[in-house]
């Protein structure tokens, strides 16, 4: 209403704010926005924000991609009011606060299917009925580069690529962009707990802190944009895409995975039970196991992807779950009580968080209402394809997984699921006729 509205611009005026940006996240989790300026506020959120609805990407080709009722239809609107509850500084440029904003259509005022917010929320919803609360905590992966000029990409590993897991400080960040990128992250209201150097040279990860499933998809899409925007600040990329570099591994987006009844108690702790875990924990371990080719099509949804996956990578291979297992695609933390959870290890940090979130909770909440049984979980470390099956092993094959997977299309409804399915099917076929550099270095010369 109006008088509220009222009231957020004269508090963002008095902190020095003349600039909101509203944002959205699209299909694939990038973040759109317009900047409003203050004054134009109270109109904005009274008759919403027009974008031209698709989802654009930069491509070789430099394409825009149809999605179900975008270039088809001749690139219609939809509609964004800014939702000034979600209202946070950016720290980093000062003068602007930034809001996300519900999508609907302008026409029928529903929510427009392509809305990966609005899917995770129905999804949500769906738990609610079984008056289950999923609490999710995100773990991201990213690879910093500095640029090349002249160089074929234009950009390689930050730092000399000297640091190695947990290297500390100076010795593996030269001008401490982890210590830059918690503090702002931090004052821009996101639920930062920590970060650390990761595996490989150039590549951090940074630790968000659990909480409801929407909270969370929101701060992690709100990070990997802000973390973009930081070193984009520094005259650097940062990366999300699954695997960047032939000598170094991937970048993962491990979520973790709990779930609370109506007191906040979590049910998927049992002392009583074996190895601590209740039914309800079993039951979603074995859902996402058993929609894991589906659920791949969302958590590793470039063709990318698919190059991150592998035997003794830290990231999965074969559709399995351990006790505290690094080698398994799902692995059991080793708290209990409150902390007890899952950790799922499949996705990569190109995903979307709202569909992974969406897909993750969707799988889990299947196995639940199922009463599915996991197999025992896998010991010691093993990759033995006797045992467990293999995850796809092309974003092609998993989009055929997740358009067989009727379970989980219902769920996240057949609307989203037709939109996605064409925006990644026409992805995959760009692809194909793309000649890339390998072959011109394997082939050119020989043959
Ligand atoms: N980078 C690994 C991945 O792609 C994960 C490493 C880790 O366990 O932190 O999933
Ligand atoms: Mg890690
Ligand atoms: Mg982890």
């Amino acid at each position: 209403d109006s008088p509220s509205v009222r009231r957020h611009q004269e508090r963002l005026a008095a902190e020095g704010i003349d600039v909101v940006r509203v944002t959205y996240p699209d299909l694939i989790g990038t973040e759109r926005a317009r900047d409003v300026l203050l004054e134009h506020l109270p109109s904005a959120c009274d008759h919403g924000l027009a974008f031209c609805r698709a989802v654009y990407h930069t491509s070789p080709q430099g394409d825009v991609v149809p999605v179900t009722g975008g270039l088809d239809a001749g690139l219609p609107d939809i509609c964004v009011t800014p939702d000034l509850d979600t209202l946070v500084p950016l720290p980093w440029e000062p003068g602007v606060a930034s809001c996300l904003g519900n999508v609907t259509d302008p026409v029928t005022k529903a929510p427009a299917p392509e809305s990966p917010r609005d899917l995770l929320r129905t999804v949500l919803a769906r738990c609610e009925e079984h008056g289950l609360h999923p609490v999710i905590g995100p773990e991201l992966e990213y690879f910093l580069c500095e640029a090349v000029p002249g160089s074929p990409r234009g950009w390689r590993r930050y730092g000399g690529a000297r640091g190695v897991v947990y290297t500390a400080g100076l010795r593996g960040d030269d001008d401490n962009h982890l210590l830059r990128v918690l503090r702002l992250l931090r004052d821009a209201g996101l639920g930062i707990s920590g970060g650390n150097h990761e595996f490989d040279g150039g590549q951090f990860e940074v630790n968000l802190t659990h909480s409801d499933a929407l909270s969370a998809a929101d701060r992690a899409f709100r990070f990997k944009a802000a973390v973009k925007e930081l070193a984009r600040k520094e005259g650097r990329l940062a990366t999300f895409m699954a695997k960047p570099f032939n000598d170094a591994g991937g970048s993962g987006f491990h979520l973790h995975l709990s779930c609370e009844d109506e007191n906040g108690r979590n049910v998927f702790d049992d002392p009583s039970a074996p190895h601590g875990l209740s039914a309800t924990a079993r039951h979603a371990v074995a859902g996402v196991l058993a929609h894991a080719p589906a659920l791949a099509a969302l958590a590793n949804p470039t063709v990318n992807s698919y190059k991150r996956f592998g035997p003794d990578t830290l990231a999965p291979w074969l559709i399995d779950w351990g006790l505290d297992n690094r080698s398994a695609m799902v692995r059991i933390p080793p708290e209990r009580g409150s902390g007890s959870r899952l950790e799922l290890r499949l996705g990569d940090a190109g995903a979307n968080p709202y569909l992974l979130i969406a897909g993750t909770v969707a799988a889990a909440l299947l196995g639940v209402l199922a009463g599915e049984e996991p197999p025992a979980p896998l010991e010691g470390y093993g990759y033995d394809t006797a045992r467990s099956a293999v995850l796809p092993t092309t974003l092609s094959a998993a989009l055929d997984a997740l358009e067989a997977d009727t379970a989980l299309t219902d769920v996240l409804g057949k609307d989203f699921t037709a939109s996605y399915l064409a925006y990644k099917r026409n992805e995959v076929e760009r692809f194909e006729r793309y000649v890339t550099d390998w072959e011109f270095t394997e082939y050119a010369h020989h043959i």
